[in-house]
């Protein structure tokens, strides 16, 4: 959205655009702090390459530096990168009860934590029935571990049998998650220091005796980069639904988060934030590009300058309308305005002032895939019928609804709209800046 915003801002203002050398010398400020934020380097450098391409040409917001310009672009950049195109990404696949998900990663990462941490808000705000097992054969403490937390979140775990492998003790809750009528059962898996060989069969053979509906990893988001080399090899081996990104309450940058993403592709979907059982958060693209790139001051800047802008314009607009001249032509501008800002929902909000028509317009069952025909219909009028709509009588009207392809209805309900339109305009004008057109542009 923020992209499309800053596209029609940047031909409303007609400042010069950025040139090469611009974007380059920006890009290498942001290269460095990308670097020092610890994203890996083949990252780092295809990221600024792809924002390089894109940067190149668009104008420069009124009052705002070039440079300033290029971070404004590369945080918006990021913040799309990391949020994906996936709407659900943040979501966990539970239905279908009982619903496994199993937990992987390196020792130390997080994993027992996080898989309580998950427990508990599953238990807690989705009203699910959660069954936690520890699987790390390896370390009898580790289990011991996981049924202190159990009992500390009162999160029910699965008792634990000394001997048995792990793809035994994932049977075994699966088969007791069955039974015992769970919506979700957990699996927390053994880690090791390093990736072997040995680790990820043990992980891929409870993969597949209980086919999880989420695999998570779980990563150190203050490790740079070798927690990419860790995912890749998980999602290789295993494959990997989403990560999980621990100990992102410490003072790192967190770079590890777009790496991760670059790298594997996969959702970040939550984001660990201290040792509490309730240290743990839903991943917020926004928060975290920010923190990566650390030029805060700067995205704020350039937002407040377009938010600036964006006012004038429609303010600028207002005027023109208000003094009645609002005709055919500029609702055929606003329609296409609308088609190029994703619809209805997209202008909504996006011009002040253009919020309460717009929610009339839509009151009144305009939706999104009428808009093309509306402009067809304005298209098939003349010049002076689209400056003047007032002469359109029934003769015009037919010709003007058969070129179009369509009925005469479909003509006056446009009409309406337009006359509705014109109307409004004119009375917020008459209630004058102080009153209804200034509470619009808030
Ligand atoms: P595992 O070996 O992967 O199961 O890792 P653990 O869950 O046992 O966690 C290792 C340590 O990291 C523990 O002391 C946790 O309390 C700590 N830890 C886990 N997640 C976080 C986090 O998000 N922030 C902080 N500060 N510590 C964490
Ligand atoms: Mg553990």
């Amino acid at each position: 959205l923020s992209d499309r915003l800053s596209g029609v801002l940047d031909k409303l203002t007609k400042q010069g655009a950025l040139s090469d050398a611009d974007v380059s010398t920006a890009l290498r400020e942001v290269r460095v702090a990308l670097l020092e934020a610890d994203v890996s380097l083949p990252v780092a450098r295809d990221f600024i390459k792809a924002v390089q391409e894109k940067a190149t040409g668009q104008n420069v917001t009124k009052s705002v530096t070039p440079g300033q310009q290029v971070v404004k672009i590369v945080h918006d950049e990021m913040v799309h990168f990391l949020a994906g195109d996936d709407a659900n990404a943040g979501q966990l696949k539970i239905d279908n009860a009982p619903a496994p998900i199993l937990m992987v990663g390196l020792q130390g990462s997080g994993k027992t934590t996080t898989t309580a941490k998950l427990a508990k808000r599953l238990a807690e705000r989705d009203k699910k029935r959660v069954l936690m097992a520890s699987l790390d054969t390896n370390r009898p403490a580790a289990m011991e571990q996981l049924a202190i937390l159990g009992t500390q979140i009162g999160v029910d775990t699965l008792p634990i049998i000394k001997g048995e492998t792990p793809v035994q003790i994932a049977k075994r809750a699966k088969q007791q998650a069955t039974l015992g009528g769970y919506d979700v059962y957990m699996l927390d898996t053994a880690g090791r220091l390093h990736i072997d060989q040995e680790l990820i069969q043990q992980a891929a053979d409870v993969r597949d005796v209980t086919k999880p509906r989420e695999t998570l990893l779980v990563v150190d988001g203050l490790t740079g980069q070798d927690a990419v080399n860790v995912a890749t090899e998980f999602d290789d081996k295993i494959g990997v639904s989403g990560v999980v990104l621990t100990r992102m309450d410490g003072d790192g940058r967190g770079g590890a988060a777009l790496s991760m993403k670059a790298v594997t592709g996969k959702p970040i979907k939550f984001v660990g934030l201290g040792e509490k059982m309730d240290a743990l958060e839903e991943f917020h693209p926004e928060r975290i590009a920010g923190r990566i790139l650390g030029m805060g001051d700067i995205v704020s800047l350039v937002e407040k300058a377009q938010e600036t802008i964006e006012a004038e314009q429609a303010e600028k607009m207002m005027k023109r309308f208000v003094k009645g001249q609002f005709n055919m032509n500029d609702l055929k501008g606003q329609l296409e305005q609308m088609q190029k800002m994703g619809g209805m929902e997209g202008i909504m909000g996006m011009m002040p002032g253009m919020k309460k028509m717009a929610k009339q317009v839509e009151d009144a069952g305009f939706d999104d895939s009428v808009l093309k025909r509306q402009v067809a219909l304005i298209q098939s009028m003349t010049k002076k019928e689209r400056a003047n709509p007032a002469i359109l009588q029934a003769s015009r009207k037919k010709r003007i609804a058969r070129g179009a392809g369509m009925e005469v209805s479909d003509l006056n309900k446009l009409i309406k709209m337009h006359r509705q339109m014109a109307d409004m305009m004119k009375k917020m004008g008459k209630m004058g800046k102080g009153g209804m057109m200034k509470q619009a542009m808030k």
